[in-house]
């Protein structure tokens, strides 16, 4: 082999184009001499025929393009590429070799002017084993990344995609003149399936919510598992407001079809908030906000629907959090009290029972409902300490009552699931009334069904119904409170020797002139009657009311008819043994409704 082509150019070969030559022939990387007119290789040194298996004189017998190829590009656009991107970025093409193998390599190339002669002196680097592992590292990379970016219980996007995708959504929207939508999303009670059934179905119930959810929306939407059991839902591209609302719907209904899990079937329902972009937010950040403040207005309604964010749903959320921060202080600050209502006997009216009541005087914003703060109460770990408040303040009246010379009756005191599964309560009730020197039968615990069933700890089921059974072994009351709206097994009512029930408000208050709440109420007192339960018709507000329920055989009654909770002091009146004068109370009655005064909350204001 020589530079045949260089003596045919220059003869006779000097002593430099020896050197050269020489030079070129031992050059560590594959080097090649094209003819640009031609498109033949006219010189190429040992790696670069190494490399191809071919001689010399073979590959002088070659086109480039048998030689050299790149995808979609024919042989002489490809060395006009090579001529333009000359001494400047390398060109890669696949390398065909004799033995029918092909490489991928990379030429650098520069120009060469010898005579008329055009030509291309190309560097040739094999890099088959780099882009083997550029291509490795890159499905590595684009594994990693998809890992990052998705769930990998449900294969859904999370939250890392969103923050990722969602900015360039909102861009697309502000462009094309249209709306976004985010619904958030969150699985009614999820918790106490997770906790009753066990995390291993609970995650097998998210991955059915979220099949079923992304096959309620067209391929171009989004469904985002958040974390937990909150999804998020994009819809892009809306026109209408109505669009959003039917999806929201129909993920409602889709959701709340029962679900097969390990044989069992499960309900879950979901409730759903929506933020609109541009109307609601115009940033990722409000987005998610609003839409959750919406979802959390939708569990307020009553779980399983959807609601569209309204500034009014932002005050309530900053009220809440307001309620969340002072109700820190309430304790120490002394902001909170109890108050009592009586319970009668519906044939005597007189006194068998007081109810306590928490109230909590807020310094600027009056009384506040124990339903406004008892379920952020539960949240924020301070049931425990409330609880234990309201146990030692009732304890403590009913002893100042006696001295004063009271005939006690029994003091209600209400008791949330947390307070019954987690603290000792038997325990607490126990020394308290010891070192007071109360009967604990003068105690009766309230637990309403949902609290003490839907709330049960899958590591300890059994919790409830164990504090229970301290309880009564101690000599405590048990009373079911809001009695009707829960739980629907009735047979704990026996097994845990329930002392009463308590009717709840809902089924009273339409008693007379609803006939379903007329069969309800008399269905309860007929069953309770045969287990030997007393029973308690809650939130008496009118003469027909009462009257019905002596008919119907009820046993006991409380309510605004009856007289309204009221602080400790006013209270003593009730344990003289004389019967509650209802013509008294209804005078009253209308006084307050006159002035507006007594056990009114006023609204709290944000
Ligand atoms: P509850 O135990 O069913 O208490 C009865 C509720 O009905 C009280 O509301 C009472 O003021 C109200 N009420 C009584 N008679 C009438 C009536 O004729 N008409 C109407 N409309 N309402 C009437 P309150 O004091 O707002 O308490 C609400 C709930 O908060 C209680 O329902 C109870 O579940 C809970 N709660 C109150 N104090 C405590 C407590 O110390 N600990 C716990 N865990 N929960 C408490
Ligand atoms: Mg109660
Ligand atoms: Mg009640």
């Amino acid at each position: 082999m020589g530079f045949w082509w260089l003596r045919r150019l220059r003869s006779p070969l000097t002593r430099s184009d020896a050197a050269h030559q020489a030079i070129f022939e031992q050059w560590p990387t594959g080097a090649m001499v094209l003819n640009t007119a031609t498109l033949q290789i006219v010189a190429a040194n040992a790696v670069a025929l190494r490399s191809l298996g071919y001689t010399l004189e073979e590959v002088r017998e070659l086109r480039f393009g048998e030689l050299f190829s790149a995808e979609g590009v024919d042989p002489r656009a490809l060395v006009g590429k090579l001529l333009d991107a000359t001494s400047r970025l390398p060109v890669e093409m696949r390398q065909r070799c004799k033995d029918g193998s092909q490489r991928n390599v990379e030429a650098n190339c520069h120009p060469l002017t010898l005579g008329e002669q055009q030509l291309l002196g190309m560097a040739v680097h094999d890099v088959t084993v780099r882009r083997k592992v550029e291509t490795q590292l890159l499905e590595r990379h684009q594994q990693l990344d998809h890992l990052a970016h998705h769930d990998q219980l449900t294969g859904l996007p999370n939250r890392l995609y969103l923050a990722a995708h969602l900015p360039g959504d909102l861009e697309e929207a502000k462009k094309a003149g249209s709306m976004l939508a985010v619904l958030f999303l969150d699985l009614d009670r999820f918790k106490h399936i997770n906790d009753s059934r066990g995390h291993e179905t609970g995650d097998k119930l998210l991955k059915t919510v979220a099949q079923r959810v992304r096959s309620t929306v067209r391929t171009q939407d989004v469904v985002v598992r958040m974390g937990g059991d909150e999804f998020v839902v994009i819809l892009k591209g809306v026109q209408q407001t109505g669009q959003v609302s039917e999806t929201a719907e129909r993920i409602n209904q889709a959701l709340s079809a029962p679900m097969v899990v390990d044989g069992r079937t499960l309900v879950t329902t979901v409730s759903i908030g929506v933020a609109l972009y541009p109307h609601d937010g115009l940033d990722m950040g409000e987005l998610l906000r609003h839409s959750d403040t919406a979802m959390y207005q939708a569990k307020d309604r009553g779980r399983n629907n959807f609601q569209v964010f309204s500034p009014v749903m932002d005050r309530r959320l900053k009220e809440r959090i307001a309620i969340e921060t002072s109700l820190r202080t309430a304790l120490q600050s002394q902001q909170l009290d109890v108050h009592y209502q009586p319970i009668v006997n519906i044939e005597s009216n007189c006194v068998v029972a007081l109810e306590a009541l928490l109230r909590w005087k807020h310094p600027s914003h009056g009384y506040v409902r124990p339903e406004r703060f008892m379920g952020i109460a539960e949240e924020t770990g301070l049931m425990v300490p409330i609880g234990d408040f309201v146990l030692q303040r009732a304890v403590e009246d009913a002893v100042r009552w006696r001295q004063a010379g009271g005939t006690l009756v029994p003091i209600a005191v209400n008791v949330s699931a947390v307070q019954l599964q987690r603290s000792n309560l038997a325990e607490s009730i126990s020394r308290l009334t010891r070192q007071h020197g109360l009967e604990p039968s003068l105690l009766q615990v309230e637990l309403t069904e949902g609290a003490v069933f839907e709330r049960r700890d899958a590591r300890n089921p059994d919790a409830s119904q164990d504090a229970v059974a301290s309880l009564r072994e101690l000599g405590v009351r048990i009373a079911i409170d809001d009695f009707g709206v829960g739980y629907s097994s009735l047979s704990y009512l026996k097994r845990w020797r329930v002392d009463a029930l308590k009717i709840d408000r809902s089924f009273v208050r339409d008693l007379v002139t609803d006939l379903s709440d007329l069969a309800i109420v008399s269905a309860i007192i007929a069953m309770a009657r045969h287990l030997h339960i007393e029973v308690v018709a809650e939130g008496i507000e009118g003469w027909q009311q009462l009257e019905k329920l002596r008919q119907l055989g009820c046993g006991f009654a409380q309510g605004y008819l009856i007289a309204r909770p009221a602080p400790a002091q006013d209270c003593a009146q009730y344990l003289s043994g004389k019967p509650v004068d209802l013509t008294q109370t209804l005078r009253t009655l209308e006084g307050l409704e006159a002035t507006g005064s007594g056990d009114q909350f006023r609204v709290l204001q944000a």
